[in-house]
């Protein structure tokens, strides 16, 4: 084999369906800012999917939190608690509005926020929960929704690994007051950079609108309902343009082909490895019975840096690219500054920052491309 051929990327940002067709289409019809023909089409194809109330498509995951942080009003010294073992971006967005993230430590099984050590955190300044379900296998919604009802305060779901991932039947994206999605094309649904806010609190709509449309009215000018449009709230650019849109339309459509095909790779992964997993001390991911996950992320944890470190270059040798992630927030440099710890501290983000390994997983890998990775995992043997 050539080396070419024995190349697993990490990821490869797919085509699935009616891309081309669509893109060209939405360039043909001269509508290339946003709020078009394909950015009502790909709304309702998410607002389906996901049963939000409404859909606002945006720039990226990053944008529709930041747009969630602008909703919730937050003033400085609020506090919003959120998992440590995340993407910047879940605490970055409401540290821009002054607020103090608190980090919660994550679950041994799931690696989402332990909905057991919330309530603690919870304080006269708490705002809002923000939860991450961690490779699309959903957190334990109705526990932490009654933690917030009891408190008075909000639910916000960072989706970006959910999308078509469901807990108790119900979709994860519905559960939050506002949910963010992304369609970074690292994500399992993607147009290249983009991302959606889904609301399910009516109330939020206009404001949000607003906060999408840099602090203006125009939406409700183009519909009549005001005669000159004004800046009326603070606001940025986070609208999405109908060429992306176009994209995401196709691959919304194609969603049940990227699902089956991540869907198969995560279960070659899972039983091809559950041996070899078992006699070399490495954990396989838990997915609880309530929770129909997204087929996101394939990881592995393995018993340590070392280990970790000698395993990644076993497959790069092979030609295989895996990588790890996150580095916990209440470590990170801003986390430090800008955020704190709960009072039990997130002694399990950090350790299993240590342990994890993210297999390649794509919606258009092959069954090869799967079956090689396995075979070059089984060959490694933990010493
Ligand atoms: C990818 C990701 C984001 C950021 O998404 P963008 O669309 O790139 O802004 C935020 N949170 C989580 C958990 C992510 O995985």
């Amino acid at each position: 084999m050539t080396p070419t051929e024995l190349h697993v990327p990490f990821n490869r940002a797919g085509m699935l369906g009616r891309e081309m067709a669509y893109v060209t289409e939405a360039m043909s019809t001269g509508v290339m800012d946003g709020d078009g023909q394909f950015t009502r089409q790909a709304g309702e194809l998410l607002a389906g999917l996901t049963k939000a109330q409404h859909v606002l498509l945006t720039t990226s995951c990053t944008h529709a939190l930041e747009l969630a942080a602008l909703l919730l009003d937050l003033n400085p010294g609020d506090e919003v608690i959120m998992p440590s073992f995340t993407f910047p971006s879940t605490a970055n967005a409401f540290a821009l509005r002054g607020a103090v993230p608190v980090f919660v430590d994550c679950r041994a099984d799931t690696l989402n926020i332990d909905e057991r050590l919330i309530e603690a955190a919870v304080t006269e300044r708490t705002r809002a929960i923000v939860v991450v379900h961690y490779a699309g296998v959903g957190c334990a919604m109705e526990e932490i929704q009654r933690i917030a009802d009891r408190h008075g305060i909000s639910v916000i779901e960072d989706n970006a690994h959910g999308l078509a991932g469901a807990y108790r039947g119900r979709p994860l994206g519905s559960f939050g007051a506002l949910a963010a999605q992304s369609f970074h094309s690292t994500k399992n649904v993607h147009c290249g950079e983009g991302g959606a806010l889904l609301i399910n609190n009516p109330d939020l709509v206009e404001r949000a609108e607003m906060i999408r449309d840099k602090g203006t009215n125009r939406n409700e000018y183009f519909r009549r309902k005001v005669d000159k449009y004004r800046w009326v709230s603070l606001g940025s650019s986070y609208l999405l343009s109908d060429l992306l849109a176009a994209f995401l339309s196709a691959q919304l459509e194609a969603l049940p082909t990227i699902q089956a095909r991540r869907h198969a790779v995560w279960n070659a992964y899972h039983e091809g490895l559950a041996v070899w997993a078992g006699d070399n001390g490495v954990v396989r991911p838990t997915v609880p019975a309530d929770c129909l996950h997204s087929g996101h992320i394939y990881y592995l944890l393995l018993p340590d840096q070392t280990v970790r470190k000698a395993f990644l270059e076993h497959l790069a040798r092979q030609g295989i690219k895996a990588t790890f992630h996150y580095q916990p927030l209440h470590q990170a440099p801003a986390g430090e500054r800008f955020g704190r710890c709960a009072p039990e501290g997130c002694p399990i983000s950090t350790r299993v920052a240590d342990q994890l390994v993210r297999l390649p997983l794509y919606s258009n890998m092959t069954d090869a491309e799967a079956a090689r990775v396995v075979a070059a995992i089984t060959d490694f043997v933990v010493s």
